[in-house]
């Protein structure tokens, strides 16, 4: 029988997540490894996400990697095409390509307790590896509610993060279904174009305005000519964010004030008394996202767009119904409404070697040592796991700091030498989770008042971090060899491919 390709380390994507953990391992020294991606090139959230108005909304010199900062951002909340370039100039400034797989979905992840690795049944084969990251990506998989005479609505239909651009919007009744990041950034794209624009919103959100403005040719230059300058504003940008925390998971109630300036934002664009009233929220600033937007509420005034202040309940061949009984009649429906956030869909593809899936281990919600390590889960590690979730700042943040600790999860490999593995102790998982859920519940997400893609089915928040990014910064550091069981084996019953042609 054929042996299988065994590489060290295994990584899973290759969006933001996937590539900072490829250039990790090779400023480790590692070039033993491979990224496994699923479609056809790099870019995860940005390749896939390419709506109209798609843009990041944590300014775009703090949403990037500090390794490779980025002096030519076009504008301070860059769109996605610049975003998805910035991670192709990434991918090839450090000779990541020959790493990656494209077209390679991982369908099954099989723990080998004899061998002490993974094998990983992809679409393109199989192969082996001591060590598995995985970057699938928080945002990664669509969600489209079920909603009863969809599969029969004779229109169009897509999803957000699954845009068809060949899908002409203009003069078309059009149903946007949702409120959230993306619906918001959508609406104000497509009104002018749409001839009937109809918003189904089970929730409005919080908006707060954009400052979005392009960056002059003189930033750029200087900072291109004085790297330090672009290092300042990131850092200001950063600071900034992190003084908000304390707001967000202590003191909910500072945040009124914020309240009403996201009231004044709307009242300046909507006169209606009627609409501002649908579109008030009745919870906590915070307990969602807090969306920015300058042009949304704009947008919702013009007289081609309707909003239904209800969820979207059943579909009547073309006619949308909402849950309050409102009926439109539309050519195509936008859904809006998020991803498996959640019930991270890979979970259900990684399996022990009894065959119980992570999936399963979660089913009463997800739970990792330090939002990487799942026990029972040998040599497997979550970028974005659970708990690690920003409601403020920069993803790129929490990813550089997980990075840091699967450094020295390689580094502990390496110095306790021969065939090994690291498993998460149940105590260590209980602890860490208890403080996180400890501390998360005096915090904005679980007191403000609302349900959100935050919380589980079961009301709890296993999706963000509870605190600063700096104190996420020191808990990742290293790992303490006292939180894991160190398994150890002799010679492998089956010899590596590389050592058997030795
Ligand atoms: C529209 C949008 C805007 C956002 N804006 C911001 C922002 O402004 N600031 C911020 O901090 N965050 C933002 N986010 C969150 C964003 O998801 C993260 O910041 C970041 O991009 C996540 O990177 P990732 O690599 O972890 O995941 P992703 O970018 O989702 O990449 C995951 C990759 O894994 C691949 N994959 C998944 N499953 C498999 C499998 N089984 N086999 C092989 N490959 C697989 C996918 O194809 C994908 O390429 C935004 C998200 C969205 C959707």
């Amino acid at each position: 029988m054929a042996e299988h390709e065994h590489v060290r380390v295994a990584v899973i994507g290759s969006g933001f997540g996937g590539l900072g953990a490829a250039v990790r391992l090779r400023r480790e020294g590692i070039t033993d490894f491979v990224v496994l991606e699923r479609a056809g090139s790099v870019g995860g959230t940005w390749r896939d996400n390419s709506y109209p108005g798609c843009a990041c909304d944590v300014p775009s010199h703090l949403y990037s990697f500090s390794f490779a900062p980025n002096p030519d951002w076009p504008r301070t909340f860059s769109g996605q095409r610049h975003i998805r370039a910035y991670l192709e100039h990434v991918t090839d400034l450090f000779g990541l390509r020959p790493h990656i797989r494209f077209d390679s979905e991982v369908k099954l992840m099989t723990w080998d307790e004899d061998n002490l690795w993974w094998t990983i049944e992809t679409t393109r084969g199989t192969l082996r590896a001591d060590v598995v990251v995985s970057a699938t990506g928080p945002l990664s998989d669509p969600k489209v509610p079920e909603i009863p005479g969809l599969d029969s609505f004779p229109g169009k239909v897509f999803h957000s993060a699954r845009w068809d651009h060949d899908y002409d919007l203009r003069g078309k009744r059009v149903a946007m279904v949702g409120t959230g990041a993306s619906a918001i950034q959508i609406v104000p794209a497509i009104q002018p174009q749409a001839g009937r624009l109809t918003l189904f919103q089970r929730t409005p959100p919080w908006v707060m305005p954009r400052m979005d403005r392009a960056i002059s040719g003189a930033e750029r230059w200087l900072h291109r000519r004085l790297p330090v300058t672009a290092q300042a504003r990131r850092g200001l940008l950063w600071g900034i964010r992190e003084l908000q925390v304390q707001a967000f998971t202590k003191r909910p109630d500072e945040l009124g004030l914020v309240e009403q300036l996201a009231k004044r934002n709307m009242a300046r664009a909507i006169k209606d008394p009627a609409l501002r009233a649908k579109l008030t929220p009745d919870y906590r600033i915070g307990c969602k996202r807090i969306l920015l937007s300058s042009e949304y509420y704009p947008a919702l005034a013009r007289p081609n767009v309707d909003v239904v202040a209800s969820g979207l309940a059943e579909i009547r061949g073309s006619t949308l119904v909402a849950a309050d009984g409102t009926e439109a009649e539309v050519d195509a429906i936008v859904f809006g409404t998020g991803f498996h956030v959640t019930d991270m869909p890979i979970a259900e593809r990684v399996a022990r070697a009894d065959g119980t899936t992570l999936a399963e281990t979660w089913k009463n919600g997800m739970r990792a040592l330090r939002g990487a390590s799942a026990a029972g889960f040998p040599n497997f590690m979550t970028v974005i796991g659970p708990n690690t979730g920003l409601g403020n700042s920069s993803m790129i943040l929490m990813i550089e700091s997980q990075l840091n600790y699967l450094a020295d999860y390689l580094r502990q490999l390496d110095v306790l030498g021969g065939r090994t593995a690291l498993d998460a102790r149940p105590a260590a998982v209980d602890a860490w989770n208890e403080r996180v859920q400890e501390r998360m519940k005096r915090t904005v997400w679980n007191t403000g008042g609302c349900t959100s893609w935050y919380l589980d089915p079961s009301g709890r928040n296993t999706t963000i971090w509870p605190g600063t990014t700096t104190e996420f910064r020191r808990a990742t550091r290293r790992v303490d060899l006292a939180e894991y069981e160190v398994i150890r084996k002799p010679a492998p019953v089956a010899s590596r491919k590389s050592e058997a042609l030795a």
